[in-house]
């Protein structure tokens, strides 16, 4: 990274969320770049997702609950290939076959939604988004859907549980985070933002106007400030929580008895803080 460059120089929402929970994750992740054990739940999420995705390849009569297993053992092999230690989370038993488990998960998307009366518009988009001259918005869409009268529904697929009362408005920032994307990317404000989960079989849907989209934007960019001020003064505190329970770094972090190892000298930060080190993995 230059010397004079401003950090960050772009966020996902995923980062955006590691430095709300700890700023100390995010530095790990995002600056470290520390490699991280992969989940077993991380990683049927992303088998899901591509059995999901490619599933709209099918003619539409073809997309059925059967063709959708199908696509997720297909999924699962090619990540055995790519990343086979990732895969070998999901192996179990005296036969080393994997524990898969897509099927309930499937079975819950066919019993929220009936693929073959849709044709996406767009499934797994990459955005990104210039809001200010030197910063940038980040991520994947799932799904992006398009209605006859041209309005736009973007859709996420998660695999776990829908967020207990009180935490909805948190699970919908990433949304509102890839509406306001798509709205500075395309210039159409999104008319319906759908999060479904396929653990509890629940749909969270959300109507965003404008003024929200301004205030998540002035939400984030809150969010670029605190970031840089902590890289600046290079102070990212460790912020314990539950989340603590399923973070890789608590040998090396102060707030379970670990040594951080020292912050790498800021030319050798990355441009953003993205983490191509590591797959994104879907959940
Ligand atoms: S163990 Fe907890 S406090 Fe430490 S870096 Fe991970 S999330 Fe933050």
């Amino acid at each position: 990274m230059d010397a004079g460059a401003r950090f960050p120089s772009s966020l996902s929402p995923s980062r955006a969320s590691d430095f709300t929970t700890c700023p100390l994750l995010f530095r790990f992740r995002s600056i470290d770049r520390r490699p991280e054990e992969p989940s077993a739940v991380a990683v049927r999420g992303t088998v899901i997702h591509r059995a999901l995705e490619t599933l709209f390849d099918l003619p539409a009569a073809q997309r059925t609950p059967e063709e959708a297993e199908r696509l997720a053992h297909a999924a699962f092999e090619e990540l055995e290939e790519s990343e086979p230690e990732a895969a070998a989370t999901l192996r179990t038993g005296p036969d080393g076959a994997p524990e898969l488990a897509a099927e309930p998960l499937l079975a819950s998307y066919f019993h929220l939604e009936d693929p073959r009366r849709l044709e996406p518009h767009a499934r797994e988009l990459e955005v990104t988004a210039l809001v200010e001259p030197d910063f940038r918005l980040r991520g994947f869409i799932d799904r992006v859907d398009r209605a006859p009268d041209g309005r736009i529904r973007i859709v996420d697929y998660k695999t776990g549980r829908s967020p207990s009362a009180g935490f909805e408005a948190k699970a919908m920032f990433q949304m509102r985070f890839y509406a306001l994307a798509w709205w500075r990317m395309s210039g159409e404000a999104p008319a319906l933002l759908q999060l479904m989960y396929l653990s509890d079989r629940s749909v969270i849907r959300y109507e965003p106007d404008e003024s929200d989209l301004r205030a998540t934007e002035r939400r984030i960019l809150a969010l670029r400030d605190a970031i840089e001020r902590a890289a600046d003064a290079e102070r990212f505190e460790a912020t314990p929580s539950r989340l603590c329970d399923w973070c890789s770094h608590r040998a090396v972090c102060p707030a379970w008895g670990g040594e951080p190892p020292p912050l790498p000298p800021r030319s050798e930060w990355p441009t953003s803080s993205s983490r191509s080190s590591q797959p994104e993995i879907s959940e």
